[in-house]
């Protein structure tokens, strides 16, 4: 068992005001993992005071970026060597298979902090361009204090493609993640106290949507940087443009995979489990939509259901599990609903469609995949986040790119095809921010994020570091600066 009873504020392990905690249960035996602490609206603005100060006052703000990148790689470094442990927490809380869970959550945390060390550590913050006066110094400076906001699906992959952009631009953020996902949070904390991160540039405060609200409203919060559901991200949003406060979202999909008709089907099953079931179809980006040719249309129904029937069921932590449990018994029940509403709407139920028989325990669903889909039926329109799959027909390529597109969410996507430049073609056309051609991998080197109600702003890449960014123009004298 593991029970925390305190928060990471300032650098110190600190009592919560709150009384509130929240019990993780494991999402594969339905066992109590631990406890923690729900911070409410005064934890939350303890944090954000302490990130203020150390943004204003200490140290961090002050610090040049090389040695702001010194100190992430220590950072890293400390949670690479907490890997396997975290790894082996989050898949426990959130039912994430172990060999996707030792890469998301354990070294792609380090991974992510190590690249933007490197990107900002001989940066120049400023540059001078001649103006018709004299000179401009260009200065690129922290956004400020930034409030992160994230999910429990893939928690410390999420958190750290926040907080380690965030940090090596010089600013200071309060990370609230989400109840389910709670405990491996402070992993965050123990790692950047190890690595000798001033108190107050890094504070977790687990809490629910009360305590992220307070986060996103506080006065001494210059960004939001959320992850989540769209519904969330749309108050979020809403919130923010009252407040003239810059933030980042990145929110639901239902992306489409697009097999032409000459794909290798071979290549494109190899494909589905990054493509279309990662993580028991909890992760954002999969393309939970697979629209096939006409002509070939028995054909990929018949394959994406023999991937389905073949996924292995069973408690993540076994490395041979393809397929674990919804992160909970609430989720397992909207996850069930969805289901539910497809047959009741006429779609054809090819395989799966309920819970696994042989799991007598743990927040399990079938692989279900759904033949005989409009696209305008609900379940090929509104966000599952389950392993649930629909096969929609669609007639030339100029019909399959038509229907990838006809949905409110533009997240990731794919094409399978023998001829690259056909793909090539078919990518350029489909309105989403990422696009996988006979793969789809995410690439933590290149931005990613979503168009319409996916969201708004870009993470990873280069690109994440202008989202804590502000930039100043200082109208200087060639004759000062000449002399400098
Ligand atoms: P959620 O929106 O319910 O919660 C996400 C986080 O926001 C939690 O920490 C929650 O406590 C907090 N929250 C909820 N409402 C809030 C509010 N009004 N104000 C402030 N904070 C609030 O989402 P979830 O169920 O935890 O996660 C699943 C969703 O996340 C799915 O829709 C999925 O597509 C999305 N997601 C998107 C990406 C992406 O990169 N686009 C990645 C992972 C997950």
């Amino acid at each position: 068992m593991i029970e925390h009873k305190s928060l990471y504020v300032d650098g110190q392990w600190v009592p919560t005001d709150s009384t509130d905690s929240v019990e993780v249960i494991e999402a594969a035996t339905e066992e109590s993992i631990g406890w923690a602490p729900l911070g409410n609206r005064r934890d939350i603005g303890r944090a954000v005071e302490s990130a203020r100060h150390a943004l204003d006052d200490g140290p961090w703000g002050r610090m040049g970026a090389t040695e702001r990148a010194s100190l992430l790689l220590g950072f890293a470094d400390e949670l690479e060597a907490r890997a396997d442990d975290t790894a082996t927490l989050v898949s426990r809380e959130n039912g994430m298979p172990i060999t996707l869970s030792r890469v998301a959550n354990g070294s792609a945390p380090a991974a992510t902090l190590r690249m933007y060390a490197n990107l900002v550590a001989d940066a120049e913050i400023e540059d001078v361009r001649a103006s018709q006066r004299g000179s401009t110094i260009v200065r690129r400076e922290p956004v400020g204090v930034v409030g992160a906001i994230t999910p429990w699906n893939s928690p410390q992959t999420l958190a750290v493609m926040k907080i380690a952009p965030a940090l090596a631009m010089g600013c200071t953020v309060v990370l609230k993640p989400s109840p389910e996902t709670s405990l491996d949070a402070f992993v965050f904390g123990e790692a950047a106290s190890a690595a000798g991160i001033p108190g107050g540039v890094l504070n977790i405060v687990p809490g629910d949507r009360d305590a992220g609200a307070a986060l996103v409203s506080h006065p001494s919060v210059d960004k939001i940087a959320f992850t989540g559901s769209t519904v969330a991200g749309r108050a979020i949003g809403a919130e923010c443009g009252r407040l003239i406060r810059p933030c980042t979202l990145e929110l639901g999909g239902k992306s489409a995979s697009i097999v032409l008709d000459d794909a290798d089907l071979d290549v494109f099953v190899a494909g589905l489990p990054d493509s279309s079931f990662r993580n028991n179809g909890q992760i954002c980006a999969l393309q939970s939509r697979i629209l096939a040719p006409r002509s070939r249309y028995d054909e990929i129904v018949d394959a994406v259901a023999d991937h389905a029937r073949n996924l292995v069921i069973g408690n993540p932590l076994d490395p041979t599990v393809t397929c674990g449990p919804m992160v909970s018994a609430v989720h397992r029940s909207r996850v069930l609903a969805h289901i539910d509403g497809a047959r009741s709407g006429g779609a054809v139920l090819v395989t799966g469609g309920g819970r696994p028989a042989d799991q007598e325990r743990g927040w399990f669903v079938e692989p279900t995949v759904f033949a005989g889909v409009s696209n305008s039926d609900p379940i090929a329109r509104e966000e599952v986040f389950g392993p649930v799959i629909v096969v929609i027909p669609y007639d030339g390529d100029d019909d399959a790119v038509r229907i990838a597109n006809d949905s409110n969410y533009g997240l990731g996507g794919s094409v399978w095809t023998q001829d690259e430049t056909r793909g090539l073609e078919i990518a350029r056309r489909v309105r989403t921010g990422s696009f996988g051609i006979n793969y789809y991998t995410l690439d933590p080197g290149a931005p990613f994020g979503g168009m319409k109600d996916s969201g708004l702003g870009r993470e990873l890449g280069p690109e994440a570091l202008e989202a804590y960014t502000e930039y100043k123009s200082i109208y200087a004298s060639d004759h000062w600066l000449h002399k400098q």
